[in-house]
């Protein structure tokens, strides 16, 4: 401030340095004429209408006389003038260069008139009012060096702040990312910013003056618009998202906010619209909703919404005193199908699967992929256990038929599926679902392609399963397996033939374990490779025996399982076991199920070419059960084929299995096949299988399965005449 005044007195010294006079003589009064009262009576109305100061500045002794109205007079009769002497206020240091320059200009003859606005301490207490000041030189000497200096100021600090207001603002307006607009009372647009053009596409020439209803879109009932006005008037406010329609006609969704403000002059009203537009966040939003509720794979709930339909689920039966079930689908072998066919194929079948599974259920009840092959459904209002068994049922059934899975690919999968239900067996989702899992199990254990219920005796089997499977991981080293042989009769030359090899575990700990308990244990911990091999291995050494024994035209047929199958090298195997035992290869025959080779029928029957190739022979088993097309039976290199003993136990008194098993005989000849019967317990079904032109038969009127020793006996005893004598 003293800064200020220092370089004021500085100007003033430049504009009078070279003509520095004395101090003037100063008049004496002369008495007031009337002319001069009316002129001062006309100043001090000018000063008190216009709000202006005059000021009068002495250059050559720097002293400052400033006057003005009292603004406190209401009526022009109360107008008193208030002047002060001294020095010149403060001037704003920041504001200071301009002043001086503006001075200079003037005091140097180069403006006609000092015209400046700048910041003044006028009261000199600190306070910084804003100034418009206007003067001019009024006195100079006789060489015309300025003497005198005087004009008006005036308080512009109102004015100045709301400008400031006002540019900030609009300068606020104009940076914003949100679209802006104003509207007038009548909801007219009045002004926009930058990024409401870039919002909707309109620039400002096309929207001004024009409704707002030109962004509405038919998506929203009128009645929204008007709800929306009603409450702008009623709260001055209004937020929302709304969809809107941009000049291109795409359609987007915005976060609204509209504030009613006063206009200038407080009596009208203007709208202040706020515009954002969330249509990608709002997309990204439901994405990631989705990702997080459901399966990309399958487009099912996944295990948190299926969790979180399942609690709601119950919460519900509770209260109406319902019953939920929860069915817990796994497919079978879908392990080897994915392994053979490849993931993508894997994917296009379990597509394939959960839409059947949500087709056979409907819409009403929930279908969810926890993982891999694992779907879970749940059902509501279910009036009792048969009513979840029926579905569960209707599930298998619906799996009868091949699921297709483009370009006339079709594949036979079977689901195994475990039902728990609330409240009978758990209270809680958790429970209920781990429950299912173990039925599901179960349904395996019991041979797959089944349902099981649960019951609190299943967990003791699912126990005793793992314990199971942990003892058989040794039990090949403690030499607790062994072959025994079936013989297979043939029936037109009337003799033994040969026999197959099936697998007994005598555990020290369990006991006897049936093949249909262990051999599956085997196959899901890869076990079976080795065990595998193993019997092929045995049953070989075994026949060799018997043909040094001189029955040098007896086979021995051995079981082989899908992954051996799947593996790829199942013929260098068998090659390198044909070699250690010398066994020739045309006295060997594979046995493999349906469903095994099905799963995948152009790799399989590549590796079954390299078997045939070696010489030995090729067997369907428990054929009829898998739903294999004759097509696909035709390109396999097969020797033989094993009806199911399904049917054949039902012979004689099922016509509808009697008619299967004899179309099976004619249709395994017309391609070429050996056909042979499995399970036979009965005279009369052996007959009806000679009648009908079946070529061997093995069951149990024949002979059980045998150890080796035995079976040899078996087969030497087993005379001519006592086959003819058994046919008869
Ligand atoms: P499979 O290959 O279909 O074997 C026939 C099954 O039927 C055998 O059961 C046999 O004992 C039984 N059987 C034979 N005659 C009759 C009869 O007249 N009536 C009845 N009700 N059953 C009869 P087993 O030995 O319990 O074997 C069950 C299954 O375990 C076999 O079915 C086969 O799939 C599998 N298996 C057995 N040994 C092996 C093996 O070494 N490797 C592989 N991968 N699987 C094997
Ligand atoms: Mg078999
Ligand atoms: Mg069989």
């Amino acid at each position: 401030m003293l800064v200020a005044l220092g370089l004021l007195a500085a100007v003033a010294a430049i504009a009078t340095r070279r003509y520095w006079r004395p101090q003037p003589r100063v008049a004496p009064e002369a008495p007031r004429t009337e002319s001069q009262r009316e002129r001062d009576e006309h100043l001090k109305l000018a000063l008190w209408a216009s709000g202006e100061h005059f000021w009068d500045y002495d250059l050559v002794h720097r002293r400052m006389h400033r006057m003005r109205a009292d603004e406190n007079a209401t009526h022009s009769a109360q107008i008193t003038l208030l002047t002060r002497q001294g020095d010149v206020p403060a001037i704003h240091e920041q504001d200071m260069p301009l002043v001086m320059q503006r001075l200079r200009s003037h005091l140097q003859g180069d403006t006609p008139l000092f015209m400046s606005e700048h910041r003044m301490d006028l009261a000199g207490t600190g306070h910084w009012t804003w100034v418009r000041a206007r003067g001019r030189v009024v006195e100079r000497d006789a060489d015309g060096r300025p003497l005198r200096i005087a004009g008006t100021a005036r308080d512009i600090t109102a004015s100045r702040n709301a400008e400031y207001e006002h540019r900030i603002a609009s300068e606020v307006m104009r940076s914003m990312s949100e679209a802006v607009a104003v509207l007038d009372w009548d909801y007219n647009f009045v002004a926009i910013n930058q990024a409401f053009t870039r919002i909707t596409g309109y620039a400002d020439v096309e929207v001004i003056g024009r409704q707002v209803t030109l962004l509405d879109s038919d998506q929203h009932e009128k009645s929204l618009f008007e709800h929306m006005r009603a409450q702008l008037d009623r709260d001055s406010r209004w937020s929302g998202e709304v969809w809107k329609v941009r000049k291109d006609g795409e359609e987007i969704l915005c976060k609204i906010e509209t504030n009613v403000v006063p206009d200038a002059s407080g009596q009208r009203r203007l709208y202040v619209m706020v515009l954002n537009d969330i249509t990608e966040q709002k997309r990204a939003e439901q994405e990631l909703r989705y990702l997080a509720n459901y399966d990309t794979l399958t487009s099912l709930p996944n295990r948190s919404l299926l969790s979180e339909r399942l609690s709601r689920a119950i919460v519900r039966a509770r209260r109406e005193n319902g019953r939920v079930a929860v069915l817990f689908i796994d497919l079978d072998r879908f392990k080897d199908i994915n392994d053979s066919l490849g993931h993508a194929t894997g994917d296009r079948i379990l597509r394939a699967a959960a839409a059947r599974v949500q087709q056979t259920v409907g819409a009403q009840h929930t279908v969810a992929r926890l993982s891999g092959d694992e779907f879970t459904v749940v059902l509501e209002d279910i009036a009792s256990f048969e009513e979840a068994e029926d579905i569960a049922e209707q599930i298998i059934n619906a799996f009868r038929l091949p699921l297709s899975f483009g370009d006339r690919l079709e594949l036979a999968v079977s689901p195994s599926i475990g039902i728990s239900l609330y409240p009978d067996h758990a209270q809680v989702p958790t429970d209920l679902l781990k429950h299912a899992d173990t039925a599901m199990y179960q349904a395996k254990a019991a041979g797959r392609h089944t349902y099981q219920v649960y019951s609190e005796a299943m967990d003791e089997k699912t126990r005793h399963r793992a314990i199971l499977a942990s003892a058989l991981r040794r039990a090949l080293e403690n030499n607790e397996l062994s072959l025994v042989f079936q013989p297979r009769l043939s029936l037109t030359r009337q003799r033994i033939t040969g026999a197959e090899a099936l697998m007994r575990w005598r555990s020290k700990e369990f006991g006897d374990v049936s093949p249909s308990q262990f051999i599956p244990l085997a196959e899901e911990s890869g076990q079976i490779l080795e065990i595998g091999a193993w019997a092929l291995r045995e049953a070989c050494l075994t026949l060799r025996g018997w043909h040094e024994q001189g029955l040098t035209d007896l086979t021995v047929a051995v079981n082989v399982s899908a992954l051996q199958l799947q593996r790829g090298d199942l013929s260098d195997v068998v090659a390198q076991v044909l070699g250690e035992t010398g066994l020739p290869a045309h006295c060997l025959e594979l046995e493999l199920t349906e469903s095994v080779i099905m799963a995948n029928p152009e790799k399989n029957a590549d590796t079954l070419r390299a078997c045939r190739a070696l010489g030995v022979s090729i067997a369907i088993d428990d054929f009829g059960t898998g739903y294999s097309s004759l097509a696909y039976l035709k390109r396999l290199p097969l020797t033989t084929l094993k009806i199911d003993q399904e049917f054949v136990g039902d012979l004689t008194h099922d016509s509808d299995d009697e008619a299967i098993t004899s179309t099976i005989i004619n249709m395994g000849h017309s391609l070429s096949l050996n056909v042979i019967a499995e399970g036979v317990e009965t005279a009369a079904q052996l007959q009806f299988l000679r009648d009908h032109g079946c070529d061997e038969v093995q069951g149990y009127w024949i002979s059980h399965a045998l150890v080796a020793d035995e079976c040899l006996r078996f087969i030497r005893e087993y005379g001519v005449d006592h086959a003819i004598k058994v046919a008869s």
